[in-house]
């Protein structure tokens, strides 16, 4: 089998898999040896050296279906995102980084970079000249995230990767709402993907998981600090998340046309006043989109119009969980204000547009027809409440 020719499904379905030698079983073994003979003097295999059957065989499956050469995984998306980071920013560096970015990553970096050193800069508008006017001799990396957590902003992504190669920075983008489905960075000009695998990439609301993807050489520089942090992936894990992705292909796409439908249909809703969504033809950077995604993605934000409550809104749906997480098979829904993003400040959420009536909807593999239903039956009720007072 030529291997640069096979294409998405067949990677999710077969790269990096083990073949078990000794029972001939369908599926690969779980190697849970935390020891294991030397091979050679040079080859110490140890689970937080990243190298055990199981997390190299993996690490295969997820470079090949971001298109790069190489690949590390991790116990979570912010054991991978900080590794990753702190490889790459010492004392006296500085860090470009967008404004919308996952709660997680803001509270790393406005919590931690500090302590040790580490400047950083967040763009005040989300275009080329934004990110231009804060590089500064010492900045180190630009690190984006498209589209961004909760309102679905889009960036450019060619664009920002050339700015950083241009003046010898490094670029990183969390790839996790996009998943390696709809959007492959790398040939963007990207140098490093992240992910938190627990969404897309797990897909099942059941696995913690991070990875990293880039060149070898990256990867190499990643794991001399990841060795040391110590964030490795439990082999049992990793054979959970090798399962899981080889439904990825099918489960993302799903995702994708059922939140293009839904999200067509909420816009056109008189009771929802704003939807936003990089699939519709309304979001203002749909063409950004068209441009550099292959699909838009399973995750959309709405508002309910003036007078309706959002938090019993959530409280009257029946199939649509409130639920922190995102990106599982099953569809669920939060509110960012009091959930995601409550450790911002209200002027700090105010900055990047997210106002406390705001959901954001993960939409899940379900029938459409079954989702909007729900919907609409938990609006007839808010609409009586309404009316009651
Ligand atoms: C969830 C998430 C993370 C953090 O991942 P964990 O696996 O929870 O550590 C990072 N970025 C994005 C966009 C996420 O949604």
């Amino acid at each position: 089998m030529n291997s640069k020719k096979i294409g998405f499904n067949t990677i999710c379905t077969h790269i990096g898999e083990i073949k078990d030698e000794q029972f001939k079983g369908a599926v690969s073994p779980i190697y849970l040896s935390t020891s294991y003979a030397f091979e050679d003097v040079d080859i110490k295999r140890y689970p937080r050296y990243f190298n055990t059957p199981n997390q190299e065989a993996l690490c295969k499956k997820i470079a090949k279906l971001e298109k790069g050469e190489s690949s590390l995984i991790f116990g979570s998306g912010m054991a991978a995102i900080s590794t990753t980071l702190f490889a790459f920013l010492q004392q006296g560096d500085h860090i470009i980084l967008q404004r919308t970015l996952y709660g997680g990553t803001a509270n790393l970096v406005n919590e931690e970079f500090k302590k040790h050193g580490i400047e950083y800069s967040y763009i005040e508008k989300q275009t080329l000249e934004g990110f231009e006017e804060k590089i500064k001799p010492n900045t180190k990396v630009i690190y984006i995230e498209t589209p961004s957590n909760p309102l679905l902003t889009v960036t450019d992504i060619k664009a920002v990767a050339a700015l950083a190669k241009k003046n010898d920075i490094t670029s990183m983008i969390d790839n996790t709402f996009a998943s390696p489905v709809n959007q492959n960075p790398i040939e963007l000009g990207i140098d490093i993907v992240l992910h938190s695998a627990t969404k897309y990439l797990g897909g099942h609301s059941d696995i913690l998981a991070g990875a990293v993807i880039a060149t070898e050489k990256n990867i190499d520089r990643i794991f001399q600090v990841a060795k040391n942090f110590g964030g490795s992936l439990s082999d049992f894990t990793v054979w959970m998340l090798e399962r899981s992705i080889k439904t990825l292909g099918l489960r993302v796409k799903r995702q994708n046309k059922n939140a293009l439908k839904l999200a067509k249909w909420l816009y056109k809703h008189e009771d929802i006043s704003a939807v936003y969504y990089p699939g519709l033809k309304s979001h203002p950077d749909h063409e950004l989109a068209k441009k550099q995604m292959k699909g838009y993605g399973g995750m959309l934000s709405f508002e309910l119009r003036e007078g309706l409550d959002a938090s019993t809104f959530q409280k009257e749906l029946q199939l649509i969980k409130s639920s922190m997480s995102l990106a599982g098979v099953e569809s669920t829904i939060l509110s960012p204000t009091l959930t995601s993003h409550a450790l911002l400040s209200e002027e700090e959420r105010h900055l990047q547009g997210i106002k406390n009536g705001l959901l954001r909807f993960s939409v899940g593999i379900e029938e459409k027809e079954d989702l909007m239903h729900d919907i609409q039956q938990a609006l007839n009720k808010i609409k009586i409440l309404e009316l009651e007072h």
